[in-house]
């Protein structure tokens, strides 16, 4: 533990609290954000029977217990999902609180951490990544890498290779299967990520990502649920594939660079 994080129950007590408070505005972020509507104003509503969801049904995990996962009004049943978003925001914040050396570090880890929640879930739904994170997070990433140990040079280095890498494979891509594979959500996220992580970083990220990717690619073709059209989301490996390298990048490259020398 790093030592600013005082191991006291107190402070773990509140990364708990902000971290369900963040989830839940994860949740409204995930189902607004696509939808072009306002993050700030108007309360959520059920999406079945449309009620407003009031404030003492609206509380993270708890109201999802209490409610056994119905609707107060239409009892239509409510999606697992928002209960796992909830934990998904402590999660973000733990780590990120476990894996920086100072508060501001971990400021920017937890931030990175929650807009990849976000893009996993809105590429999952809709097979798009919001400009507002992917571009926001070029400007962003670049601004604020140092702070996660990347240096500002690097950073920009990294949004370029980045976002140069995947406009290739883009066009490549197309030139050769004559259909888009890679959108250009896509080689926004990888500007995004090449700014936050670096150039060494972001190269990590792909290749975890890419692994990932086709490690469920040949599960579902051997399921026969997929046809080597099938567009997987390649936000949805990224986005993970970018939270585990800015937690422990560092330690993965230490591993590689010591495999190859023994
Ligand atoms: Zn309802």
């Amino acid at each position: 533990m790093p030592a600013w994080t005082d191991t006291t129950p107190l402070f773990w007590f509140w990364v708990v609290m902000l971290g369900l408070a963040f989830g839940s505005f994860l949740n409204v972020v995930i189902y607004r954000l696509p939808l072009g509507q306002s993050l700030w104003r108007g309360r959520s509503r059920c999406p079945t029977c449309e009620t407003r969801i009031a404030a003492y049904d609206n509380i993270p995990l708890l109201s999802f217990m209490l409610l056994r996962a119905r609707c107060r009004h239409c009892r239509a049943p409510i999606s697992g999902r928002y209960p796992l978003v909830e934990l998904l925001g402590v999660l973000c914040l733990a780590l990120a609180a476990w894996a920086s050396p100072s508060l501001l570090s971990a400021i920017v880890r937890a931030v990175f951490l929650l807009a990849m929640v976000v893009v996993f879930f809105v590429d999952l739904d809709h097979r798009i990544i919001p400009d507002e994170i992917s571009l926001g997070g070029i400007v962003v990433g670049i601004a604020a890498a140092p702070l996660v140990g990347v240096g500002r040079i690097d950073a920009l280095i990294g949004a370029a290779v980045g976002v140069l890498s995947f406009l290739l494979i883009a066009v490549g891509y197309q030139k050769l299967r004559g259909i888009s594979g890679m959108g250009g959500g896509d080689i926004k996220l990888a500007g995004t990520l090449g700014a936050f992580l670096g150039w060494k970083g972001f190269l990590l990220t792909v290749v975890l990502g890419s692994l990932a990717g086709s490690v469920l690619g040949i599960l579902l073709l051997a399921r026969r649920r997929a046809t080597g059209q099938t567009p997987l989301p390649f936000g949805c490996f990224l986005a993970p594939a970018g939270a585990i390298v800015v937690l422990v990048g560092e330690h993965i490259w230490a591993w590689y660079l010591a495999l190859r020398v023994s």
